[in-house]
């Protein structure tokens, strides 16, 4: 490694990612799409951008906003349940935030929520006033807990949440769900969500006042193209004229479509960007409606 992480000149952007864990790979797909590449350095904590000045940082999922918030890296990808944690922790003490959420980026989902021993009969958040609820997530709820005006004791673990109240440290918890299935094989059960999170792409509330600002510019344009083409399909076909008014109502989701006449004959044939989900089904009643030769074609990225 050639370059001082932390240091030095600020003509290169800096993107830290989660070194393993849920995050890492589909952040670093994710990346890799918007043409970003490596070259590896050996110990792989620092990848140094080699098709553009776009370096990237492994670190553990928690140190992202911390990072950015040390000018450590100036973008980062965390789920947005961390970067929440973090920034209230920050406005309690500064008043402002000091990074923000510039992008949701479709993977990591899951939600914060509430989960209480299965015979537990749940009506609503004033149950909760005196329970200790085990969470690693204190600053989140404890700001919802002010919300609803309940006063309950929260009790900050690291790790093994969903195990505490068998354990005696706590009547409920309030922890990461996606499947549920950790949650049930611990006799809980979810009964309020917190917040909604996914992996998003956190950097600074102050803008970058060099070269960075143009690379974080790019970034966030290719990035806008590959999120937004992630479903879409490009549709290709054939239809006598006469069935358009009948095919154009299944292709909702389309821009508009380009129409081509066919050489030798008064065929057309039609090419539409959907960006819904193309089904065996659409394709069956646009086959009904006199479309023919139906095409389905991956589309990698757009440039609007
Ligand atoms: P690190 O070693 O980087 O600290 P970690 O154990 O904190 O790793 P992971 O378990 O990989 O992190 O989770 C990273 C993120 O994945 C979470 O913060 C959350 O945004 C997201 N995530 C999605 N589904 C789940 C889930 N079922 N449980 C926990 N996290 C999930
Ligand atoms: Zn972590």
């Amino acid at each position: 490694m050639s370059q001082t992480i932390g240091s030095g000149a600020r003509d290169r952007l800096r993107i830290a990612i989660q070194k393993s864990g849920r995050l890492a790979e589909p952040a670093r797909a994710l990346l890799t799409s918007c043409g970003l590449s490596w070259r590896e350095s050996r110990d792989r904590l620092f990848c140094y951008g080699e098709s553009l000045p776009i370096d990237l940082l492994l670190v553990r999922d928690d140190d992202i906003p911390g990072l950015i918030r040390d000018g450590v890296c100036d973008l980062g990808v965390v789920g947005r349940n961390v970067l929440l944690e973090q920034d209230i922790a920050v406005r309690r003490e500064r008043e402002a935030s000091v990074f923000r959420e510039l992008r949701a980026l479709g993977f990591g989902g899951c939600r914060l929520a509430l989960a209480v021993p299965e015979g537990w009969e749940w009506r609503d958040p004033s149950q909760l006033a005196g329970k200790r609820i085990a969470t690693s997530y204190p600053q989140i709820l404890q700001q919802w807990l002010d919300g609803q005006g309940v006063q309950a004791g929260v009790v900050e673990l690291s790790g093994s949440v969903e195990i505490a109240p068998k354990l005696g440290q706590a009547d409920l918890i309030c922890d990461l769900v996606s499947s549920g299935a950790t949650l049930a094989a611990n006799q809980l059960k979810p009964v309020m969500t917190l917040i909604e999170s996914e992996a998003v792409l956190a950097g600074p509330v102050a803008a970058f006042d060099d070269a960075r600002g143009e690379l974080a510019e790019l970034l966030l344009r290719r990035l806008d193209g590959v999120l937004r083409m992630r479903h879409s399909k490009l549709l290709m076909f054939r239809a006598p004229r006469e069935a358009i008014p009948s095919l154009l109502p299944l292709l909702p989701d389309a821009e508009a479509p380009t129409v081509m006449q066919v050489e030798g004959s008064d065929g057309l044939a039609l090419q539409a960007l959907c960006h819904g989900v193309v089904t065996w089904q659409r394709l069956e009643e646009l086959k009904q409606a006199g479309a023919s030769g139906l095409l389905v074609l991956p589309v990698e990225g757009m440039l609007a």
